[in-house]
């Protein structure tokens, strides 16, 4: 009796001790994760486009030290209403922000006023300049086969009269497309944002939620970049700057869940628009393109509600964003283009590149990193920029 007594003592203990053991260990990984999380919203934020050209679309998925997860059910939390800034948006002067683009073609623009006539060295220097502007070999070939077709029906003769016809030229090529970013009042609209990492994606998220929230419809961000810890944070701020609810997993889960949660939260709060953010790098490209694929399958189980899925890119990487777009567009069906980062290049040209390369509108473009900086795109008045004079 004793001896049973005595074991059943030490049977309790052995448990008490074993859950004490246990609890100690979850709070350390709690505790760790914590500092992992701390440390990454002090992080730096995304490198530099010029880093970023070097990186092949695809690679390793998020560091080892990043992978506690202590729930493997995604953990999805909804923001409260914002603290939103009491921000006004001054709409940026396209003008004023190509200085780069611009500064390259008035060197080319004020050698060619100054020549009497129309030559072959006219002709040649056009060329350069088109190509250097990464305007791209196709298109520029298909520019100046119809400026010479133009110059022949007009007459026109002096080099002032050939730059109006070229003007005329590239706003009539990029002319005709649909630019609105497709939106039903009183249904939940949602808009999709694919591109590799760093082009600028969560920034125009935060840009687009800024504008739309001023326009007074009701946004939820989704942060379904579950492998970086950093994307979700990121978003989260902008989130709560821009007065726009957000619906972020844990890292690892699964981003699917992340944007069934959005668009449910969206339904129940009859939110106007739900923005998803999706990963930009995952461990093979084929990984990456399949889950693009399955996110939107899940946004189509409400048939409908996907308005845009809107390719992301940095002007700066010029020709190699090209290459991008064809994956991606490969993938999902993309339904414009975002133009980030033209404050930043002289390649102003690769507007022209994607829409005559790749037949799918530029809607946007990114002239800088406030939430005003992000205009819709108008071919009259990016041409009349790249070609005025002055400062
Ligand atoms: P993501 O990885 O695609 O989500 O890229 P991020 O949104 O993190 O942006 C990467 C970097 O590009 C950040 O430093 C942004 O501030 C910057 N960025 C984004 N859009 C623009 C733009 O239009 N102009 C400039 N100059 N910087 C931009």
């Amino acid at each position: 009796m004793e001896l049973v007594l005595i074991l059943g003592i030490v049977l309790v203990v052995a448990v008490l001790a074993t859950g004490i053991a246990f609890a100690t260990s979850r709070r350390s990984l709690r505790r760790q994760e914590e500092a992992e999380r701390a440390a990454v919203e002090q992080a730096p934020s995304a490198p530099a486009a010029s880093q970023l050209e070097a990186e092949p679309l695809v690679g390793p998925g998020p560091g080892p030290g990043l992978e506690i997860v202590l729930e493997p059910e995604p953990e999805v939390v909804l923001e409260p209403e914002a603290e939103a800034e009491p921000e006004v948006l001054v709409r940026p002067r396209l003008r004023d922000r190509l200085g780069k683009a611009r500064a390259l073609l008035a060197g080319y623009v004020g050698d060619l006023r100054s020549r009497e006539r129309i030559d072959d060295d006219t002709w040649d220097e056009l060329e350069e300049a088109l190509i250097l502007a990464d305007v791209g070999v196709g298109p520029t070939q298909a520019i100046l086969d119809d400026l010479r077709r133009r110059v022949k029906e007009t007459g026109a003769s002096t080099t002032d009269a050939l730059l109006e016809l070229l003007k005329t030229d590239l706003v009539e090529q990029m002319s005709g497309a649909d630019r609105s970013l497709a939106f039903r009042p009183g249904e939940m609209n949602v808009w999709m944002f694919v591109g590799v990492n760093g082009v600028g994606k969560t920034t125009t998220i935060g840009k687009i939620g800024r504008q739309e929230v001023s326009a007074g419809r009701s946004v939820v961000m989704a942060a379904a970049d579950t492998f970086r810890a950093a994307a979700a944070e990121q978003l989260q701020l902008w989130s709560k700057r821009v007065g726009a609810d957000l619906v972020r997993g844990q890292e690892g889960a699964d981003p699917g869940s992340v944007v069934f949660d959005a668009m449910g939260a969206a339904q129940s709060r009859g939110a106007d628009l739900v923005l998803v953010d999706t990963a930009g790098r995952l461990h093979t490209k084929v990984n990456l393109m399949e889950e693009l694929k399955k996110l939107r399958r899940i946004v189509d189980r409400s048939p409908g509600a996907l308005k845009e899925v809107l390719l992301v890119i940095d002007a700066t990487t010029g020709q190699n964003g090209l290459t991008q777009a064809k994956q991606f567009g490969e993938a999902v069906d993309v339904t414009g283009v975002v133009l980030t980062k033209l404050d930043g290049t002289a390649k102003g040209g690769i507007v022209i590149a994607v829409q005559s390369e790749l037949g799918i509108p530029v809607k946007l473009v990114g002239v800088g990193e406030t939430a005003a900086d992000l205009i819709p795109f108008d071919p009259q008045e990016f041409v009349d920029a790249l070609f005025s004079d002055g400062a």
